[in-house]
């Protein structure tokens, strides 16, 4: 049943009148969405002599009007609502020094906490997923790119994605400035050209 005021098709029942000898029921409903009120008539109609016809709804009283409902005030949504996110980073988190452990040098978290602080942080905001997860992801992968002793590219990763504001560091994401660098990028981007040097030298080993 669509709203009459505006066609909405949600609405809530404020009231039922019914008349069993009339076999009809009224009710009163308001439209979820404008709020407003309308009524209903739900009747039998019996076929007789070739044609519907409707039963007399004269006994079945018309609801008396009632107030709409109040709207629901909006939820703020919180800044931060959930519980595991985190930011920024002070660098002074215990589980930090289990992604040491796993082989991320002192120096590069630094840069990991400068990429999720400054760019990340400061870059996404709300759009992007602070949690404890998302950090580690992304430092377990530059972590593994120093047990394969892999040290530059690790670096270039960690500053790559401070320059470019990456949501999170992927190895394969240097080969995107690698084939076309970023319009971001100029030609004298010292950065990227150093990228480009190391990934060459990379696949030339
Ligand atoms: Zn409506």
């Amino acid at each position: 049943m669509l709203c009459p005021h505006c066609h909405y098709y949600q609405n809530r029942v404020l009231e039922t009148r019914s008349n069993a000898s009339e076999n009809a029921v009224r009710r009163r409903h308001a439209c979820r969405k404008c709020g407003k009120a309308f009524t209903s008539i739900q009747r039998i109609e019996v076929y007789q002599e070739g044609a519907w016809q409707p039963v007399p709804l004269a006994a079945v009283p018309d609801p008396q009007p009632v107030a709409p409902p109040a709207p629901r005030p909006r939820l703020k949504r919180p800044d931060n609502p959930a519980p595991d996110r985190l930011h920024p980073i002070t660098g002074a988190e215990h589980w930090l020094a289990d992604i040491e452990r796993d082989g991320l040098p002192p120096a590069l978290l630094e840069g990991m906490l400068a990429w999720w602080n400054e760019s990340r942080w400061g870059k996404h905001r709300t759009q992007a997923t602070w949690t404890q997860l998302a950090f580690t992801l992304s430092a377990g992968r530059v972590a593994f790119l120093c047990k394969q002793g892999q040290h530059d590219i690790a670096r270039a990763l960690v500053e790559a994605g401070i320059e470019h504001g990456w949501q999170a560091l992927k190895p394969e994401y240097l080969r995107g400035i690698s084939a076309a660098p970023p319009a971001a990028a100029s030609a004298g981007d010292e950065a990227a050209a150093a990228i480009r040097d190391m990934l060459k030298r990379a696949d030339a080993a």
